[in-house]
C-alpha cells in the first residue's frame, strides 16, 4: 500500500544500499541535530571516523565481491554493540562514522576498541582464504561554538594519525 511505499522511499533515501546503514547525508543531518542539542543543553557528544585499512588491497587480492562482503560484515559488527544514543553509518566508500551521543571523550575508548578488536580477530574463511581486515579510528569531542567542518577536520586529523602510526588503532584528539 501507499504507506509502505512511502516508508520504502524514505528508507532508500537515507540508507546506503550495500550496508543498510545511514548515508553520509543522513549522518550530517544527525550531526547537525547533535550540534544544536550540545549548544542548547550543553550535552557532550563525540564523532569517530572509522576507515578500513588497506582496503584497496582487499579488493585487489580477494575481489570486489569479497570487499563488498567485508563492508557489510563490518557494518553489522560495528552496530551490534551500540547504545540507543549512538548513530552509525557509511560516510563514503570504506569509511564509516560513529556519532557517540551523550558521551564525553573520556568514555569513547571501550566502544571503539571493542569494534577494532572484534574486526581484527574475526575469521573470514567463509569470505576468502587468508583474509585479514583491520580498521583505523580517529575520534574527537564536539567543542561548543565550533562548526561541523572544524569538528570533522579534527576527527580526520586523528584518523590520519592512526594511519600514520601503523593502522589498526584508535587515536583520540581533544
Ligand atoms: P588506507 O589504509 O590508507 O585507508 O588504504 P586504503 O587502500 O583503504 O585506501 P584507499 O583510499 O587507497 O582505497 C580505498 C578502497 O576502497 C578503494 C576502493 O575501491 C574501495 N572501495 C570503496 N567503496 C567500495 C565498495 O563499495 N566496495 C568495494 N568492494 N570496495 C570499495
Ligand atoms: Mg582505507
Ligand atoms: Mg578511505
Amino acid at each position: 500500500n501507499l504507506a509502505d511505499s512511502l516508508a520504502q522511499v524514505q528508507q532508500l533515501a537515507s540508507h546506503d544500499e550495500l550496508t543498510r546503514t545511514l548515508t553520509r547525508r543522513a549522518l550530517i543531518a544527525r550531526l547537525e541535530e547533535q550540534r544544536s542539542r550540545a549548544e542548547r543543553f550543553h550535552e557532550a557528544f563525540c564523532v569517530a571516523l572509522l576507515d578500513l585499512d588497506h582496503f584497496k588491497a582487499v579488493n585487489d587480492t580477494h575481489g570486489h565481491a569479497a570487499g563488498d562482503a567485508v563492508l557489510r560484515a563490518f557494518a553489522a559488527l560495528a552496530q551490534a554493540g551500540l547504545r540507543d544514543s549512538d548513530v552509525f553509518g557509511r560516510y563514503g566508500g570504506e569509511e564509516f562514522m560513529l556519532i557517540l551521543g551523550a558521551t564525553p571523550l573520556s568514555a569513547v575508548q571501550p566502544p571503539l576498541e571493542r569494534i577494532r578488536i572484534e574486526l581484527a580477530s574475526r575469521e573470514w574463511t567463509a569470505v576468502a582464504e587468508g583474509l585479514r581486515v583491520t580498521v583505523s579510528i580517529g575520534v574527537t569531542a564536539y567543542q561548543r561554538g565550533e562548526t561541523l567542518e572544524q569538528l570533522l577536520s579534527r576527527a580526520d586529523d586523528a584518523l590520519y594519525e592512526a594511519k600514520r602510526l601503523g593502522r589498526d588503532r584508535v587515536v583520540t584528539r581533544k
